[in-house]
């Protein structure tokens, strides 16, 4: 027999970016469902319509850890507590540092009292959205806050999603006292990428001062961002069209848009004829090296020596 699970139960909450339109169903059943909220202020303030006689507990920004700990300590006494995060509770949230939290205490998942992280929509697709669709192609997400991450990890993050072509989502840009890390970033992609790539910037995005600006790499450096921009760094692919920015998915290796058929050489609903098979017979029937085809790939040697070596089979499968 399994033991009941402990009264109390912990919601992590991400509200999404702002107003109640762009917030989960669950992320308000959560918040009703509370009898405490914790949260900073302006969160608590974005979700004010929801509260009604549940104890709220506001705190500042950087009393993060006082969060978590209360938040894990009011639920272990049998409390329903909602932790409240902007966007995502998981993306740069209180959901990270919560379980760390949680786990320090002795709590388990089997053990311990019921904790549910309720997804939102985080900074970068609420941003994207304003923009157009410039996250229709890989792309990744940087913070450039260095309180609690060394600059040489975040400038090896910035260097390589510079050079792997990643569209980039820069969160934390820039406070009041940290303004010199944007250029550095700025300075990292310029290595790699055109200075005319589009850059958007998202303030506030779905919130009362609202702000979007398109502007380029090169200018990026000059640009009024704060606190509560996200920055959209567009790849190679990335075009501006009436004011939007525009990743393209790849459709045009593919078909020919405007008359729906087939480009020569590809079919539809299978791999390009650049696609992992053909470049595996490629690399099989080349008479370059493994150093060569590595530097040709900008690849390990070690993956196209073990390509090279592995019987058919064991690659397919
Ligand atoms: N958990 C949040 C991120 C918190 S980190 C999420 O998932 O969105 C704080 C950073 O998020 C800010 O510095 C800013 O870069 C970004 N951000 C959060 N809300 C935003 C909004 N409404 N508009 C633009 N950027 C936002």
């Amino acid at each position: 027999m399994t033991e009941p699970k402990p009264p109390g139960k912990l919601f992590l909450v991400g509200l999404g970016p702002g107003g109640g339109e762009h917030m989960t169903g669950r992320a308000r059943e959560a918040i009703t469902a509370a009898d405490t909220l914790i949260g900073h202020a302006t969160y608590l303030r974005l979700v004010a319509d929801l509260v009604g006689d549940q104890q709220v507990v506001k705190s500042g920004m950087t009393e993060e850890v006082e969060r978590a700990r209360l938040a894990v300590e009011l639920a272990q006494a049998g409390r329903t507590v909602a932790l409240i995060s902007s966007g995502d509770s998981g993306v740069y949230g209180m959901a990270g540092l919560t379980f760390e939290v949680l786990f320090q205490s002795g709590w388990t998942p089997e053990t311990g009292f019921a904790v549910e992280v309720v997804p939102g929509a985080t900074a970068l697709t609420s941003c994207a959205a304003l923009v157009g669709a410039p996250l229709s192609h890989d792309f990744c997400a940087i913070s450039l806050s260095d309180l609690l991450t060394p600059w040489p990890v975040i400038a090896r993050r910035l260097n390589a999603a510079a050079a792997a072509d990643f569209v980039c989502a820069l969160y934390n840009p820039k406070s009041g006292r940290r303004t010199r890390q944007l250029q550095e970033a700025q300075r990292l992609f310029l290595c790699h990428r055109r200075p005319e790539t589009p850059v958007a910037l998202v303030h506030a995005a779905f919130r009362a001062r609202q702000r979007v600006e398109l502007t380029t790499l090169a200018a990026l450096a000059g640009c009024e961002i704060g606190m509560l921009t996200t920055v959209l760094i567009g790849n190679s692919q990335t075009q501006v069209r009436h004011g939007l920015l525009i990743t393209p998915r790849g459709y045009t290796n593919k078909y020919d848009l405007a008359g729906g058929t087939t480009v020569a050489g590809e079919r539809a609903g299978t791999s390009l004829s650049s696609g992992l098979d053909a470049w595996l017979a490629a690399i099989r029937a080349s008479t370059e090296g493994v150093e060569q085809l590595a530097a040709r790939y900008q690849l390990p040697a070690r993956y196209i020596a073990e390509l090279l070596d592995a019987p058919d089979a064991d690659v397919r499968h």
